[in-house]
């Protein structure tokens, strides 16, 4: 009788048939890898494990074209090529005892095999001892024909593509690229934050701005005020370590206190030993003690870090459940909700003050004491960069937001620009410089110009040697004065009172004239019309003063800059393309320029430089980009609206701008922005007597 056919009715049970191995295959891995970030966060676990320092996540159309990770890792010798892929092929574990720590760390064997069942899958890689690099294909968890010799870098770089290419319907489940490449980003950024070690980069395909940029060498928390709010950073509260030893594990991590709302999805990252997890119940605890803090509806911002011994994890676990089990799991919950209740309750008790007390050495100082009464800020949903000195506010025009600020729900609407890209791209997509390799600053470009390498040789004359040694090895001390952009650093003994503003006005000129010509591109999208900004800057002019018409005025000073566009977007990569202000260069990285002054920095470029004499040009330009870039007196009138800003604008001064500061060649004449206020000697023999 024919079973299978769709007339005949089905009598008995049909036979039982074993699939076949490459359907069970293709089953497991599906379940491995549910969708393009689950492979990310495999991929990016290996290149850890691999020891790497510079983790490179490349991915095009949400990760389902293709998903590439570059690493610097110990690589794979090539005797082991062919076990790469095959399941249960691991090398971390190799005895029984062992066995604990599969389901801890999810030491199976099993990632890559599943990758290769659903994707085109190829590795390269290059140990230190090897003289060049191997290509390998893999189809099915097996290598395909032979790895083949090929040039590479140490480290691994392992390329999915096509990915569920063998599964149309897993493949259709996807609504949309850009939702896919979100959950990425998000994955990448939380072990970014966990992992602050290591440099991280994640960008699309083509894209020459990443989405994710870290140093390596960072901190957790810098991290999360570059990858999620500089305002959150400034307000983040250090769980400090705390271990509960008769459990077996320890608990750490950073949380947002208990004014600040962080509304956004993604403000959860949990890592137990290392891995990413989800834990209901401890979100659940933590959260229940949220709410006798925040208002209703709102929620934290937790990373908590988590170190259980193995043999209190389920063993049960896979490596695909994210939701994890552990033994005493309430004394667990318990301990860890003690100690992020200790922090919160800490910080609702410390005095104010936003200058750190100074002490000798620096760097014993009590740091969290600072952070903890960093200026309070309201945490806004975006960085939102308003352009606007007149109260007509341009949010409408452009909108600037650091790579993890987008919002989840509508990613695909909003052009993410990440000023703190590590490796600066040509617009071909050419790397021009990479900090990691290079340092943090960028090198002199090569330029054979007279008149920029005259100007570059009168910064050399001029500079003071000791003021310039000074500031090299300054610690930063505190922000003083922000209406009078006045800061306290310490030099040795000495504590310093510096004009900030001063001090980056020289710094982004030397900024300028070392990158003249080769300068990386921040793009601002949705492109504002120069001639627009133009109006806002003289609007704030007082011309009929003088008799001047504010059309007329914009109308000269458009057709003058746009005369000038080819000249001005080759040495200085601000492009007016079609009559669109298009991209800004980018003096520094990592460094956003308040944008509310872009229109006046247009208008000083037509009407305060002298475009006939080369050098005179040159010089004036970059002047005036100094100028722009410079931080400025912050006018406390808008106070609520700025708080956000001016959080921001706090983090980078001391984060971004003074730590480059140390790098400059410092002029003699910048000595009046200098002046000491105490000797702590002297401070210590005042003391003595009281
Ligand atoms: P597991 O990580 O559980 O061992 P995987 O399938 O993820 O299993 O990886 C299999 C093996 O391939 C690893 O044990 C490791 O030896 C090697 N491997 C995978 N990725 C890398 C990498 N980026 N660098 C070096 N070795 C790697
Ligand atoms: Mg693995």
């Amino acid at each position: 009788m024919d079973v299978d056919s769709d007339a005949a009715p089905v009598v008995g049970p049909k036979p039982i048939r074993k699939l076949a191995a490459d359907v069970v295959n293709r089953i497991a891995a599906a379940e491995i890898i549910h969708r393009p970030s689950n492979a990310v966060k495999e991929l990016v676990e290996n290149a850890l494990d691999a020891g790497s320092t510079s983790i490179k996540v490349t991915v095009k159309e949400g990760g389902l074209k293709l998903l590439q990770i570059t690493d610097n890792g110990h690589g794979v010798n090539r005797a082991d090529l062919p076990l790469l892929c095959e399941r249960y092929a691991t090398s971390k574990l190799t005895k029984f005892e062992d066995l604990q720590a599969i389901a801890t760390f999810g030491f199976r064997g099993e990632a890559l095999a599943s990758i290769s069942y659903c994707s085109h899958l190829e590795v390269v890689t290059k140990t230190r001892a090897d003289t060049c690099g191997w290509k390998a294909q893999y189809a099915d968890g097996v290598l395909k024909g032979d790895a083949r010799p090929t040039a590479a870098n140490d480290g691994t770089t392992v390329s999915a593509a096509d990915l569920f290419y063998n599964m149309p319907l897993r493949k259709r489940a996807f609504r949309s690229a850009s939702d896919e490449y979100a959950r990425i980003l998000d994955v990448v950024s939380k072990y970014a934050v966990h992992n602050p070690h290591a440099g991280w980069v994640c960008k699309k395909a083509g894209s020459a701005l990443p989405d994710v940029s870290t140093a390596a060498g960072s901190t957790a928390k810098a991290n999360i005020g570059l990858l999620y709010t500089p305002a959150l950073a400034a307000e983040l509260l250090e769980v400090e370590e705390t271990a509960f030893p008769k459990l077996g594990g320890k608990v750490r991590g950073w949380v947002s206190n208990a004014n600040s709302n962080w509304a956004r999805k993604g403000g959860w990252l949990l890592f137990i030993n290392n891995r990413l997890v989800d834990s209901s119940k401890i979100k659940k605890a933590i959260d229940g003690l949220y709410t006798t803090y925040l208002p209703k509806g709102a929620s934290p911002f937790v990373y908590l870090a988590l170190e259980l011994d193995p043999a209190n994890v389920d063993v049960n676990v896979h490596p695909t459940k994210s939701e994890v089990h552990f033994l005493h799991e309430d004394e667990v919950v318990e301990a860890v909700v003690a100690a992020v209740e200790k922090t919160l309750a800490g910080a609702n008790t410390s005095r104010t003050f936003t200058v750190q007390t100074m002490l000798p050495g620096a760097d014993a100082l009590d740091k969290r004491e600072r952070e903890r009464d960093a200026p309070r800020a309201k945490a806004a949903p975006n960085y939102k960069v308003r352009m606007d000195p007149t109260n007509r506010t341009l949010d409408s025009m452009i909108t600037v937001v650091a790579p993890s600020q987008i919002s989840h729900e509508r990613p695909a609407k909003r052009r993410i620009i990440d000023p703190s890209a590590d490796v600066v791209l040509a617009d071909d997509d050419t790397p021009l410089w990479n900090a990691r390799e290079e340092g943090r600053d960028a090198p002199e470009s090569e330029c054979d110009f007279t008149s920029i390498q005259e100007l570059r040789g009168a910064v050399r004359k001029r500079a003071s040697p000791d003021l310039t040694e000074t500031i090299a090895k300054h610690a930063f001390v505190g922000l003083v004065d922000r209406t009078m952009c006045l800061s306290l650093i310490q030099h040795q003994t000495r504590l310093l009172l510096v004009n900030h503003a001063a001090m980056g006005d020289e710094h982004f000129y030397q900024l300028g004239l070392r990158q003249f010509g080769a300068f990386g591109r921040l793009k601002l999208e949705p492109a504002p019309k120069l001639e627009d900004l133009l109006r806002i800057a003289a609007e704030d002019e007082p011309l009929a003063e003088h008799g001047l018409a504010v059309d007329e005025v914009v109308a000269k000073c458009t057709a003058l800059l746009l005369s000038k566009a080819d000249m001005i977007d080759e040495y200085f990569s601000l492009s007016f393309a079609e009559g669109e202000v298009r991209s800004l260069p980018i003096l520094l990285k990592g460094y956003t320029p308040n944008l509310d002054r872009l229109p006046h920095l247009l208008l000083c470029l037509a009407t305060r430089v002298d475009w006939e004499d080369e050098k005179d040009c040159f010089e004036s330009v970059l002047r005036e980009l100094a100028f722009f870039y410079s931080p400025r007196p912050f006018d406390d009138e808008d106070e609520d609206e700025d708080a956000e800003e001016a959080a921001h604008q706090a983090w980078q001064l001391e984060h971004v701008l003074f730590p480059s500061f140390r790098r400059t060649q410092w002029p003699r004449s910048m000595s009046t922005d200098v002046s000491q206020v105490a000797n702590l000697p002297d401070l210590f023999r005042v003391f003595e007597r009281c």
